[in-house]
């Protein structure tokens, strides 16, 4: 049995059979306070920016990905977790959420502007490595129903904040423009003869890559060179996505929120149209920078078989976040720890349960265990306070001992909820 709150009882693998799947992740603490916070974090902030929650099935029908992701992706020629169910149904763990959510809102009948938030697990075969894991979690947000620049604006915001709040270094946006699709058509048979006649350069992957979408060996990093020579999605705006992009950065500047225009970003999937971005941080390897991104999306709705609806979202991956935030001992899961002198027992209890009431994080271990069995369980845990329940009872208190010098005081039962927080 798992014992005393904060112990680390996971010793490594003892046995391969015990292992999760590969690219899957146990997490238990101390890592899962640092997921309990970057989590709160973001349902702190997409609510303070007006997203409600919205929660769709883990499971799609596969069609869904098929149309709503594309079909020369990646992610859904590679990478899918398909499988036939017992009905003969095509079903698809998710890959990503933006397809679903655009879903949920055409299937509830909404009409016109609505914004939702999303946080969950999602499913992609990929050759696992530190950040790029099997399972992963990710939180984002979509805002549908309209086509203002402003709401690119606030969306990109959102995350920068959200990044900056849990303490990521060295966050920054980068910024590009994929233009409309008619400029998009032009640019891409551009650009595929301009790489076609540099094929013999190109890496075999790059190769492969330009037969079905030449806009994504843009993302090749094997290609780096050669690519940053080719002509530029941003470079090929008409008037319409030109005057967005520019509102968008000006928007961007009024906020204060830094970015870098990067002509040659392109997203990983196929939806995006407009506005696309990017957020890196400084400590992360090179291979994965990318905390998160995202773009709009204005014929996603039509391509998954509704009607026409105009759309912007981001999408941020949290392992990746964590990974890049470091430190995971700094996390405390509680603010007080209650301990008791023999035959305090049901005191301790009406202590711990009261204090829970009012909104205090505390726990004992089996208070009629000797006195130093309890030290040493308050010391492991962590809380920055420990209460001891004995004499000072009969009076009315409790003698609290403050775990970083020892320092005692007594302070009134009814009183240490506010004492604990001041
Ligand atoms: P995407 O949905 O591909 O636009 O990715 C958005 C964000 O999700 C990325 O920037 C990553 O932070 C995260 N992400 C995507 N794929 C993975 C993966 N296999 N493992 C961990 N994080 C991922």
């Amino acid at each position: 049995m798992p014992v005393a709150v904060g112990h680390r009882y996971h010793l490594g693998s003892m046995a391969p059979n015990l292992r999760p799947p590969k690219g899957t992740d146990d997490i238990l603490a101390p890592d899962s306070r640092v997921w309990r916070r970057v989590l709160r974090t973001w349902d702190d902030w997409s609510e303070r920016f007006g997203y409600d929650l919205v929660m769709t099935p883990i499971f799609e029908a596969t069609d869904l990905f098929e149309r709503g992701v594309g079909e020369s992706t990646e992610v859904v020629r590679k990478q899918m977790y398909t499988f036939t169910d017992r009905g003969e149904r095509s079903i698809t763990l998710r890959p990503e959420n933006t397809a679903s959510v655009v879903r949920a809102y055409l299937n509830a009948g909404i009409q016109g502007e609505w914004k939702g938030a999303y946080s969950g697990p999602q499913f992609r075969y990929e050759r696992p490595q530190g950040g790029r894991r099997r399972q992963f979690w990710q939180v984002g947000v979509e805002h549908l129903g309209t086509d203002r620049p402003g709401a690119d604006a606030e969306v990109i915001e959102l995350g920068y904040r959200f990044l900056v709040d849990l303490g990521v270094e060295g966050v920054s946006v980068q910024l590009n423009s994929l233009g409309d699709p008619e400029d998009r058509t032009a640019y891409v048979a551009e650009l595929r003869s301009w790489l076609e006649a540099r094929a013999a350069d190109l890496s075999p992957d790059a190769r492969e890559t330009l037969k079905v979408n030449p806009m994504r060996v843009l993302d090749s990093k094997a290609d780096a060179e050669l690519i940053s020579e080719a002509p530029a999605p941003s470079e090929r705006l008409g008037q319409g996505a030109s005057a967005a992009f520019d509102e968008v950065r000006t928007r961007l500047d009024a906020v204060g929120v830094p970015y870098e225009t990067t002509p040659r970003l392109v997203r990983g999937l196929d939806y995006y149209t407009r506005t696309a971005f990017e957020y890196v941080g400084t400590s992360l390897d090179t291979a994965q920078t990318a905390l998160g991104g995202g773009g709009r999306y204005d014929g996603l709705a039509d391509q998954i078989g509704g009607r026409s609806v105009p759309g912007v979202g981001l999408a941020m991956g949290i392992d990746r976040i964590i990974l890049s935030l470091g430190e995971t001992d700094a996390e405390v899961a509680l603010d007080a720890f209650v301990v008791a002198t023999a035959g305090r027992d049901i005191d301790a209890a009406g202590l711990v349960s009261r204090l829970r009431s009012a909104g205090v994080r505390v726990d004992s271990i089996d208070t009629s265990r000797s006195l130093k069995a309890q030290f040493k369980a308050a010391d492991r845990s962590g809380a920055a306070t420990t209460l001891v329940v004995g004499d000072e009872w009969d009076g009315g208190a409790v003698r609290a001992k403050r775990m970083a010098d020892g320092n005692e005081t007594d302070v009134r039962i009814e009183e240490i909820a506010t004492w604990l927080r001041s």
